[in-house]
This record gives structure tokens, sequence and C-alpha cells, in this order.
């Protein structure tokens, strides 16, 4: 299928648009020619591979590629790779009503197709207690849509007019799953992830590496699946850190797996901690790195818990928002 083909080919060109952001930013104002030594500003002729290594021209680029060594360069460059994935991510962001930390768990929030907000359950869930009119958007009031099509509608005007990532990626996943009144179509859905993966919306990422592990759409990839979950990871999704972590345990790479679960339990993944004190109970992982984990739940659930979220929690099952440590 064409359609097929010309997404692949996008996923590529964002890929490569992201490889270059992250490897822009470290220049020095003034460098040192690795081949003949000349200093200066001028200087800016770099590896193109580890970037680590600079010349003052390509004929100094060329004489030196022998002397660069090949295994030297590849280490720097997964070194440079290693810096940007296990740096902490940002957290996902507060609820614009109640300012607590959202939830990991996506049963905690609301995705508001009226105004683009993503509101907490607890802050949902005290508007509709409140009022005698079912569904009133807890933050501009709207009614909730009275059909799939409207919100449907919603979401398209979400996105002409205020180019909500959100907004795509939700429709997005609609098309993927054929819902709310839409015929399945993968094609749709991976274009709109695009759109709102170029935006910077980390589930986007994780919903493309999805497509590459379940073949929707596009040819299975395990490789282009990590890339993306790494892309999703390095912006803050803890589902897709968690899944990094799940790759390097299943390959034997314990003290990496260590390190992706640690950054995911601070984002809010039950099952991480779960992973560490398998890791600690099997002596891949010091005592320390467990408690540390413990800790750093605690100071999770610490920000996220609130009465009112708790109340909505009680309130129906559905609306769980953490699990206790154990
Ligand atoms: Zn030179
Ligand atoms: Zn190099
Ligand atoms: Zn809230
Ligand atoms: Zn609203």
């Amino acid at each position: 299928m064409s359609t097929t083909q010309n997404n692949t080919a996008e996923i590529d060109g964002v890929c490569d648009m992201l490889n270059n952001i992250s490897t822009a930013d470290n220049d020095d104002s003034t460098s040192t020619c690795a081949n003949c030594g000349k200093e200066g500003s001028d200087v800016t002729n770099t590896c193109n591979k580890c970037k680590s290594v600079k010349y003052c021209n390509a004929a100094c680029k060329k004489k030196h590629r022998h002397k660069h060594k090949k295994k030297e360069c590849e280490r720097r460059v997964a070194e440079l790779h290693d810096e940007q994935l296990f740096k902490q991510p940002p957290q996902l962001e507060d609820c614009p009503i109640c300012f607590l930390r959202l939830p990991y768990l996506g049963s905690g929030s609301v995705y508001m197709s009226c105004c683009g907000k993503l509101v907490c359950r607890g802050c949902y869930y005290a508007v509709t207690k409140r009022d005698t009119i079912i569904g009133l958007c807890p933050f501009c009031r709207t009614p909730s849509s009275s059909s799939d099509a409207e919100m449907i509608q919603r979401f398209e005007k979400r996105i002409d007019v205020d180019d909500d990532a959100y907004a795509m990626h939700n429709l997005g996943c609609r098309y993927r799953n054929g819902e709310y009144g839409l015929s399945q179509s993968h094609a749709k859905a991976l274009k709109l992830f695009l759109r709102a993966a170029e935006l910077g919306h980390t589930d986007a990422y994780y919903s493309i590496a999805r497509a590459y592990v379940m073949g929707t759409g596009v040819v299975v990839d395990m490789e282009k699946a990590l890339h993306y979950w790494e892309l999703a990871a390095m912006g803050g999704s803890a589902a897709s850190r968690y899944n990094l972590g799940e790759f390097e345990r299943q390959d034997g790479n314990y003290h990496r797996a260590l390190k992706h679960y640690m950054i995911a339990v601070a984002g809010g993944v039950h099952n991480a901690l779960g992973r560490i004190q398998e890791l600690y109970t099997d002596r891949r992982a010091a005592k320390e790195d467990y408690a540390k984990a413990l800790r750093s739940y605690q100071a999770y659930l610490d920000e996220i818990r609130s009465d009112q979220r708790d109340e909505a929690a009680a309130a129906d099952d559905d609306y769980t928002y953490y699990h206790s440590a154990f």
C-alpha cells in the first residue's frame, strides 16, 4: 500500500529532524582542530557522527580520518545518546484547576475536547457532583458533547483552531481503533500521530512505537519502535520508560533496565517498582536501589494525592488514580 510507504518515509523524516535537534546544542565558542591544532571560532567542521571532534576545514577532517578511530567515534556516539536518554525527563503537567500534578494513570485525568484542558478526575468528579446538569466542563463550563459525531467535531475544531496535539493524538487513537462512528484507518491515525509528534506530544511517539510493534499501518520494526519509545521517554512518557526497562531486562542488561525503571517509578509507574524489587531479590540491584525506588514512589504519591481525587476514586473503580506501594 502506498499510504503505508508514505508514512514510513515521513516517520524517518521526523527522526532525522529530532536527531539534529539533540546534537546541535553543544557548540563551544572556540575550538581546536583535531588534525592541525589550529584554534579559533572558525574551527566548526565536526565529525558527522560523534560531533565531538572538530576541524578547521574539510581537508583536515579528511586527513584525520584514519586517526579518528571508528571504535572511539562509535563509543562517543553511544555516550552522547545515553546522556540524552537517561537525563531526568520533564514530569506531567499540573491540573489547571487544583494545580496538583496529574497522575500517571490515564484513568486519573480527563481530556476536555471543548477547551483542550487535561483536568484531574478529582476536579471533574467534584463538578459532576455539584452541578445538576451532567457533564459540564470543570474548566470552561461547556456541556459535554451530546453525540459521538459532536465529540469528533470538537476534536477536529481543536486541531484546526489551536493545533492541539492532544486532540490530534486522541482523534488518531479513535481512527486506529475505529471508534466513535469512525471507520478504522491506520493511515489517518499515523498521520495524526506524526503531526502531534512534531509538536512534541510524547503520547504520540508512544503510539507510533506501538504501531511498529503491532504492525498497524507500518511493517513491524522493533528498532523503530525502540527509537520512538526513547523519544517518548525522553519527553516524559513514563509508560515508554517502563517499556525501555522491559526491553533491557529481557536482553539481560539489568543495569540499564534498573536506570529506566528508576525514572519510570518517579513518573508513577507502579509496575516499575515491582521490577526493581525483583531485581533486588535476584541480587541484580542493591538494597539502596530498592530503598531509593520506594522513596521515589512515595514522593510521587505525596505529590498527586488529594482528598478530592480520593473521593472520586472511592466513588468509582474506573477512577483509580494510583496503586499503593505494596
Ligand atoms: Zn586543521
Ligand atoms: Zn567521530
Ligand atoms: Zn484537579
Ligand atoms: Zn472545557
